[in-house]
């Protein structure tokens, strides 16, 4: 192993679920880790939870109520990460490579009070750069942070990739890599479209529209951050054996005219509430808007008339949905 002596540059990798997902997967993101520190840079990986951990981690919750508290929902929540972040780091230091686990809290991400969803407001980098001092890798737990209360927050799903962004934001980074199982930003969802073709590039505006219509590949909030502090953000494959830093796809805010980049499908959700005068139930109606609100729920229209209330939701709202919507007005309502 390299000594820490003259530090080529400070580099943020992210390896999300689909990199994490057993121990030989956790493997492969290990070389390329090793392969960053080899070149004598130093180096802070930020993961998410192995495969589907955090779908298991709300049936937990489910299990419970179908209505769980949030902030204890968000201690739940961020356990999936933390389980990476230690097995990853006990593999490197096994491998003899030192480096250390960090929890959003321990790295210094501090985040708004709200639960769930929360959006990140600053990072104190005292700890993640006295570590690197020290010759370690550095691994932070994605999707979690704290806040001023000193509660666990999550960032929504998918919300590691918007840890990455914004840690390469405050380590003031060239560059964000977020690897993941495809090497890049494709033409369609290459997992459902097998003519999909990679694009070498792709602007911060496409990108963003992108994942604001459902393309999993990067969090819509981390295109957000990644313009506004300019970082480009390079998505590759952790599975492949390229070594070439600037293969995959490289978003920024290079625009190439008149070129179409990519189609994506989103399920929208449509819910209906029936009820004789519903129109003039403004209790009901006040109650289903506050509890919409209150979900992060965004709507892209609302129907009401005698007797149908319809919400058309952006999001793919699960029947874990309904059955919170139905306590509401339901179970709530004959208290
Ligand atoms: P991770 O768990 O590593 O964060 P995600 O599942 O969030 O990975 O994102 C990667 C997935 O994004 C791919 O498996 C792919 O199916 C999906 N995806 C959807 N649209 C696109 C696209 N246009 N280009 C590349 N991948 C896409
Ligand atoms: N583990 C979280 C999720 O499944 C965060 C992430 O994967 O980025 O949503
Ligand atoms: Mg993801």
């Amino acid at each position: 192993m390299k000594k820490r002596g003259v530090i080529l540059s400070t580099i943020v990798q992210k390896y999300g679920g689909t990199s994490m997902g057993s121990i030989e997967k956790i493997k492969s993101v290990a070389k390329k880790v090793i392969l960053e520190k080899e070149k004598g840079n130093d180096v802070v990986v930020v993961v998410s939870a192995m495969g589907k951990t955090t779908n298991k981690l709300v049936d937990l919750a489910k299990e419970i109520s179908v209505n769980p508290d949030k902030r204890e929902l968000d201690v739940l929540l961020s356990t999936g990460e933390q389980i990476s972040i230690s097995k990853l780091s006990m593999l490197l230091n096994y491998m003899g490579y030192p480096s250390i686990s960090l929890t959003g809290w321990q790295a210094g991400i501090y985040t708004e009070d709200k639960t769930e969803n929360s959006n990140i407001k600053y990072i104190d980098t005292k700890k993640i750069k006295q570590e690197l001092e020290k010759g370690k890798i550095v691994i932070i737990a994605g999707f979690q942070g704290i806040n001023k209360n000193g509660d666990i927050t999550t960032l929504g799903r998918g919300g590691s990739d918007t840890t990455a962004v914004a840690l390469a934001a405050a380590l003031k980074t060239k560059k964000c890599y977020i690897f993941s199982d495809v090497d890049g930003v494709y033409t369609a969802d290459p997992n459902k479209v097998k003519s999909a073709k990679r694009l070498k590039n792709i602007s911060y505006k496409e990108m963003s529209e992108l994942s604001n219509e459902g393309a999993k590949v990067l969090h819509n909030r981390c295109v957000k951050i990644a313009e506004k502090f300019s970082i480009p953000i390079v998505t590759q494959s952790t599975f492949s054996s390229l070594t070439n830093n600037e293969i995959g796809t490289k978003i920024s805010k290079k625009i190439e005219d008149n070129n179409i980049k990519s189609i994506v499908k989103k399920e929208v959700s449509r819910i209906s509430i029936i009820g004789n005068k519903i129109i003039n139930n403004y209790e009901i109606i006040e109650k289903i808007m506050k509890f919409i609100h209150e979900n992060n729920i965004e709507l892209l229209n609302v129907e009401i008339d005698e007797t149908k209330m319809t919400l058309t939701s952006k999001n793919e709202l699960g029947e874990d949905f309904l059955n919170v919507l139905h306590q509401v007005i339901f179970e709530d309502s004959s208290k």
